[in-house]
């Protein structure tokens, strides 16, 4: 959308206060995520922009009570959202379509320095505590030579880094009989992509032989530029509680996929999502699901407290667990992933490793404290005598205290 406006010739700024529009995309996966996206318009239009449209899954949910938010003037649901900027400025979606147009990045302290790519929209799954097919429709994937494009747009703004996103990521190219491995392959050869990550991952899209794509004897020399990191929600540790979601998963097949990722790609950071105090949920049910995560050793993730979503099946099933005890699982949930992300970084320390500098800050006498992240999504510190932002550099990691990594500059490129 920033380069469909900028296109058009209108500015991208830094806040709210110097904005005359703004486009709020709203989020609707939880409560919370809901009381978030009416806060952000709240705050904008308090900030003094007058014409706020509010698009994204809260304002298709809930339309009638997106428009009556203070200063939004349009609701754009997300059938209409690839056309937003078009409709927006009256200008017919093909005066978009001629040449790629350059990302560059967003302004602001927290500059992106990675684009990411939507491959893919909506989803044929019904997991039952998922309001996101509700809000998204059905599944359905970009064509290959859209998405080149789109990359190549990126690439010459700049980036260094794409990832690929979808709401259902790994089922993309199922409507033409493709997989997107298939896809994958296709960008390693056609571009020049440095770095490319891959978002979230349903475990029931792949098998062991997706990960023969980290090959690093390949002549794409995709074992360094696809990056070892690899997003598997689970969910839930417990059989029956997998069940009850509708995840088309089990613990022991998502034990073996893991095994055979970590066994195929040298590093791996394997990462998931939890939710705490699904519907029916007991003692038993956690304490398997528990035992799971510690097993699985994930290098990080997300836990997420059960919130029902109006319209879900889990949001009518008996059972529903104390919002109290919820919250309790989270922590206990939360503190078992920490431990293990702890001890998986752990392992890092004075290993060298190519990090892509996302952010840096001038620190007088001591030169410029840059932040990024490596391959394996670990976000390391070092100091520069210049800044190096959208630079990937070598970097000897010398310390890991306090959740933080930091380390030396080794050499560039
Ligand atoms: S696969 Fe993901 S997007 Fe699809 S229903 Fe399940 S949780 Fe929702």
């Amino acid at each position: 959308m920033a380069r469909r406006f900028r296109a058009a010739g209108h500015e991208i700024v830094v806040s709210a206060a110097m904005a005359d529009l703004a486009v709020v995309n709203t989020c609707a996966v939880t409560n919370e995520a809901a009381a978030d996206s009416r806060a952000k318009i709240r705050q904008i239009g308090r900030a003094g922009v007058n014409e706020i449209v509010a698009t994204g899954c809260w304002a298709t949910l809930q339309p009638g009570q997106a428009k009556d938010l203070p200063n939004v003037l349009r609701v754009v649901t997300n059938d209409r959202k690839d056309q937003l900027v078009p409709d927006l400025l009256n200008l017919p979606q093909e005066s978009f379509e001629l040449e790629p147009i350059a990302r560059e990045p967003l302004p602001g302290l927290h500059r992106r320095t990675r684009a990411f790519i939507k491959v893919q929209d909506g989803c044929d799954n019904h997991c039952t505590f998922c309001v996101t097919t509700i809000a998204r429709g059905e599944g359905r994937s970009r064509p290959v030579a859209d998405v080149i494009l789109d990359i190549e747009s990126a690439l010459q703004g700049g980036t260094k880094e794409i990832v690929l996103t979808g709401v259902h990521l790994g089922s993309w190219g199922q409507e033409f009989d493709e997989h997107l491995r298939d896809l994958i392959n296709v960008i390693l050869r056609e571009t020049d992509v440095p770095r490319l990550r891959l978002s979230s991952l349903e475990p029931w899209d792949l098998d062991a032989d997706f990960f023969s794509l980290w090959d690093s004897s390949s002549s794409l020399r995709a074992g360094s530029r696809l990056m070892p990191h690899l997003h598997l929600p689970l969910q839930s540790g417990c059989e029956s509680t997998l069940r009850r979601m509708a995840r088309k998963t089990t613990p022991q097949t998502f034990r073996d996929l893991v095994a055979a990722a970590r066994q195929a790609i040298p590093d791996v950071a394997i990462t998931t999502d939890i939710i705490a105090g699904f519907p029916g949920e007991t003692d038993e049910e956690f304490a398997e699901s528990l035992a799971f995560v510690r097993e699985l050793n994930f290098a990080g993730g997300h836990i997420f407290t059960y919130s029902p979503r109006p319209g879900t099946g889990a949001a009518r099933m008996k059972g529903q667990v104390r919002p109290e005890l919820r919250k309790e699982r989270n922590h206990i949930l939360h503190a078992a992933l920490e431990e293990s992300a702890k001890a998986y970084r752990q392992k890092f320390v004075s290993r060298t490793m190519s990090v892509l500098w996302e952010s840096t800050s001038e620190m007088g006498e001591w030169g410029w404290r840059m932040e990024g992240l490596t391959g394996n999504y670990l976000r390391v510190n070092a100091f520069a005598a210049s800044p190096r932002w959208n630079e990937i550099d070598r970097v000897k990691i010398d310390e890991y205290d306090n959740g933080r990594m930091s380390g030396v500059i080794a050499n560039t490129g």
